[in-house]
Formats: C-alpha cells, sequence, structure tokens
C-alpha cells in the first residue's frame, strides 16, 4: 500500500514536461505509478494549472497519457530515442487559453479543452525544450534513490537536486553524519544525459 505522501504529485522539475514525467515514481529502483486511475490524470491537470476544473477522463486517456510520458522521458534521457510517440501529440492542434478583464488586469484563462489537447499541450512543452538551449539542462537529481528530472536554469549550471528542501537537505545531512563513508556519488555538472546512458540497462 503506497502511502499519500509517495503518491503527491512532484512539481520541481521547472516545465510541465518534465513534471509529468514525475508521475512513475523511483524509476530506476521500485518503481511505481502515480497515474494509477483516470481521476489521478485529471488530478494532475488540475494540480499542474492546465485546466480550471476536472475534467472526465477516460481509461483510454490515462493510457496514452502514459505513453507520452514515456516518450517524454525518453526524449529527455535517451539520445536516439524513438520520436513518434512525442511527435504524434506535439503536431496535434493545441487549445489556446483567452485573455480576460478581471479586476482591472489582464488575466490568462486556462483553455476550455479534453484530454487530448491537454497532452498536445504537454508534448509541445516537451519537443520545445528538447530542441532548444535549455536541452542540455535537463538532470536527473543528485540524490542516488529519487531520480526525479528537472531543468537547471541557474547561472552555474551546477543545480544537483530536484529539491533543495529534501533532496538536498537529505544528502547534505546524510554526509554530515557519516562525512567517511559518504563519496561524493555524482559530481557537480554531472548531466542526466551520461547518467541515464549509464542506467540505459535498467529502464
Ligand atoms: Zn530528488
Amino acid at each position: 500500500m503506497m502511502d499519500a505522501a509517495a503518491l503527491a504529485f512532484p512539481w520541481h522539475g521547472g516545465r510541465l514536461s518534465v513534471n509529468f514525467t514525475a508521475t512513475l515514481g523511483k524509476r530506476g529502483g521500485a518503481r511505481f505509478e502515480r497515474l494509477r486511475e483516470p481521476a489521478d490524470l485529471a488530478r494532475w491537470f488540475h494540480e499542474a494549472g492546465m485546466v480550471a476544473h476536472l475534467l472526465d477522463v477516460s481509461a483510454e486517456n490515462l493510457t496514452e497519457a502514459q505513453q507520452l510520458r514515456e516518450a517524454l522521458y525518453d526524449a529527455f534521457t535517451a539520445p536516439g530515442c524513438e520520436l513518434d510517440v512525442l511527435n504524434h501529440w506535439a503536431t496535434q492542434p493545441a487549445p489556446a487559453g483567452r485573455l480576460e478583464w478581471t479586476a482591472g488586469r489582464i488575466t490568462l484563462q486556462p483553455p476550455q479543452t479534453d484530454v487530448p489537447g491537454l497532452l498536445s499541450v504537454l508534448a509541445r512543452d516537451g519537443a520545445t525544450l528538447v530542441s532548444g538551449p535549455l536541452a542540455d539542462r535537463i538532470r536527473e537529481c543528485g540524490r542516488e534513490d529519487c531520480w526525479l528530472l528537472f531543468v537547471d536554469e541557474s547561472r552555474a549550471g551546477n543545480r544537483r537536486w530536484c529539491s533543495m528542501e529534501t533532496c538536498g537537505a537529505r544528502t547534505k545531512m546524510a554526509r554530515y553524519r557519516a562525512p567517511a563513508t559518504s563519496p561524493e556519488a555524482v559530481p557537480p555538472g554531472t548531466s542526466s544525459r551520461r547518467a541515464s546512458s549509464e542506467q540505459v540497462g535498467q529502464r
């Protein structure tokens, strides 16, 4: 039985498409699915701010979303991977939000859309990321048993953890407790591409 904390969606990735890959937990270890039923996907879209209300999600929607998620993960981490699934969704019509006046300010309202429209938005976000200047900044968390991806937008390009508050703090604490037995597991600047190519056999 997974506890509720493990099933909560992580939001450390810095991009929608990267956060979406985090809906599969512990990728390099005891993998677990955070999108266990269609309602979980509806909740993810809502928590991500992509829709104002919970959408109706079908079992087919969920399967397609999981396929897109894995295609995104591959595009972020596996050089030479298949791009067909990502291309399929990235070339679908994407819904756009509407501008409205709200209390004297212009605000962007989430689009009225369905699940395929949202998958298209996710795919385009990923496609822009992997083909743009931040492609080399997609990294895997440096904590040994985390495996979350994030986009390193730090000026120096040396961000190591998905979250300073969780993985960063825990790693530092472990090193402090046992300084002689905790060598640096991942040198600063190690890219997720290199890390993941070493893990290809496990994935
Ligand atoms: Zn982490």
